[in-house]
């Protein structure tokens, strides 16, 4: 079946130790960065979902997509004689807690393959050009502890529509090849109240440049495996940030101090594009925080419906609420500090350390404003910018926080309806104002008098602002159109999806991965998705709160 894919490029496991223990039973695994290990036989593979443009990008043909070698592939049951699948060691911070040794306990790595450089597209200059493909829930590893190795049907679905979700908003994500269902089931306590009960389970089979994560250098550096350290910060550096290599080969302390400098711009960009969107990860612990800076990991993520800062998707952080929509930034500096922990014994200088990490504030701070300046539909040309711009600006987009939190807001849907806010809006005629954003409110009594004279304050500045920009209606919603998504993944419909498709109808599913292709553009055919959260979504489990069950 070696057809059926591109030649194997296994970088990964030949430049970094492997464990020398080929038996799988749950252990510590100390001086490996990996595990060998195959994935469990499943009862059959049925595909609900295949990403066939992905697909082809990776050098599947579209016979080989058809054939039932790939779906055999694609559940672990049949594997590419020239295949080592192995599961990744790496441990984590989590909930603020050092965990020790954590490691892939359901995900295998099938393998690494060279892929076309993305043509055109500048960034994928800084990137490797190859790809790991990875089965997320394809049995235990020696990493599992005591679970099962298993990934229910409802979690991998989650998986598949948020990450495909993510990558067509433009925002860096580890990507989707397909997702089947094996046939098994296992026990679930989805809502942590004591009534677990069998679900069916699936594999999302995913795919990265690099599976990386934070975690992966924080192992081996409390175990004081400096070895280890160094040969996987350096496979880091080569594979992932090439360009950071200098011509002589030669990769000293300073070549580390640009790489974690790089690690923290990709990471304070990726937090920046999910405030944009209203994403909230859920779990940011430091082993669900990737090298490259992609979004890993979708477990009891939410989106925003009403703009609050406040809110969590994750039930297991309701209390403390540490990683709230409002603190991404800051989790993702605090994370950042326990990367340069990692790495500080190769570098043996706090300092530079420290610089790099403090500089995150301004760095998010300066994206974050770029962000909500394109969000506003605010070009800012070089000649005008100046700090008193930058400081009036600020205030300007910091106000519409409070503003947006005080009612009960539709965040995607505000910024779809401020876009079609002509600038020359009368803002004297509060009824007609009302009614342009009646759809954003979820509940109409909040809209006072008291409320609408804040809201008419914003837009006053708003618009005096747009005046100063000079930019016309047209071409400022087309600006705000592109970065304003028109659908996103909502909580209650990703839900809706998945009761149906627990009930045999997968339909609903596919709707969702079509429709958030062009999340952008408003889609005719799909305009019954283009909504705000129903009541009796409000506080159902999965539309407004999530466990880490998966
Ligand atoms: P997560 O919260 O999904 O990022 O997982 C945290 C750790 O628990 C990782 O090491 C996972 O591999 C492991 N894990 C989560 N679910 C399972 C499972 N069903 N079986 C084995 N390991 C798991
Ligand atoms: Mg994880």
């Amino acid at each position: 079946m070696s057809h059926l894919l591109p030649p194997l490029h296994p970088v990964f496991v030949s430049s970094l130790p492997a464990d020398s223990n080929l038996t799988n039973t749950s252990r510590s695994v100390e001086h490996a960065a990996y595990s060998f290990v195959a994935p469990a036989p499943t009862k059959y593979s049925k595909i609900i979902c295949c990403n066939d443009v992905l697909a082809i990008q990776l050098g599947f043909s579209k016979t080989a997509l058809a054939s039932t070698d790939f779906a055999d592939l694609i559940s672990g049951n049949h594997l590419d004689s020239t295949m080592q699948p192995y599961a990744m060691n790496y441990g984590g911070h989590q909930f603020g807690q050092w965990a020790g040794q954590l490691g892939d306990g359901r995900a295998i790595n099938l393998g690494q393959y060279k892929t076309k450089k993305n043509e055109g597209n500048e960034d994928s200059e800084n990137r490797n050009d190859y790809v790991t493909l990875q089965l997320k829930g394809s049995g235990k590893t020696p990493y599992s502890r005591r679970a099962d190795g298993m990934a229910v049907l409802r979690s991998s679905i989650r998986e598949y529509l948020c990450s495909e979700a993510m990558f067509h908003l433009g925002i860096p994500t580890t990507r989707a090849l397909s997702l089947i269902l094996t046939g098994e089931e296992v026990i679930r306590d989805k809502l942590y109240d004591g009534r677990a009960a069998y679900e069916p389970c699936a594999i999302v089979a995913r795919v990265s440049p690099s599976f990386l994560r934070f975690g992966s250098l924080q192992l081996p550096s409390t175990r004081g495996d400096l070895d280890l350290l160094k040969q996987t910060l350096e496979y880091s550096i080569k594979h992932d940030y090439p360009h950071l290599v200098p011509a002589t080969g030669v990769i000293d302390k300073s070549v580390y101090l640009q790489w974690f400098s790089e690690v923290c711009e990709r990471t304070a960009q990726l937090i920046v594009e999910w405030m944009r969107v209203g994403f909230v990860h859920g779990v940011l612990n430091t082993d669900n925080m990737s090298l490259i800076g992609e979004t890993i990991d979708f477990g009891p993520y939410g989106w925003i419906d009403n703009f609050d800062l406040n809110w969590t998707p994750n039930t297991s952080d309701a209390g403390e609420k540490r990683y709230r929509f409002g603190q991404q930034g800051y989790i993702g500096q605090w994370n950042l500090f326990q990367l340069a922990n990692a790495i500080y014994p190769l570098i043996d200088e706090a300092e530079p350390l420290q610089e790099i990490i403090t500089s995150y504030t301004q760095i998010y701070q300066d994206k974050w404003l770029a962000m909500m300046r394109s969000k506003l539909g605010i070009p800012v040309q070089q000649t005008q910018e100046n700090g008193a711009l930058i400081e009036s600006d600020v205030l300007l987009c910091k106000a519409l926080e409070p503003l947006l939190s005080r009612v009960s807001t539709d965040m995607t849907l505000f910024y779809r309806h401020l876009a079609n806010l002509n600038s020359d809006f009368d803002l004297h005629n509060t009824d007609l104002l009302t009614t342009h954003f009646s759809e954003c409110f979820y509940n109409m009594e909040e809209i006072t008098e008291d409320y609408l004279s804040i809201l008419v304050e914003w837009l006053t500045k708003y618009q005096s602002r747009l005046l100063l920009a000079s930019i016309n209606d047209v071409a400022r919603k087309e600006m705000m159109d592109n970065v304003n998504p028109c659908y996103i993944l909502r909580n209650f419909q990703v839900q809706e999806a998945i009761e149906l498709a627990e009930n045999g109808d997968y339909s609903r599913v596919s709707i969702l991965s079509e429709l958030l292709k062009k999340p952008y553009q408003q889609q005719e055919q799909y305009k019954q998705f283009e909504m705000k959260r129903p009541d009796w979504a409000m506080n159902k489990f999965g539309c407004s709160a999530l466990s880490c069950s998966s």
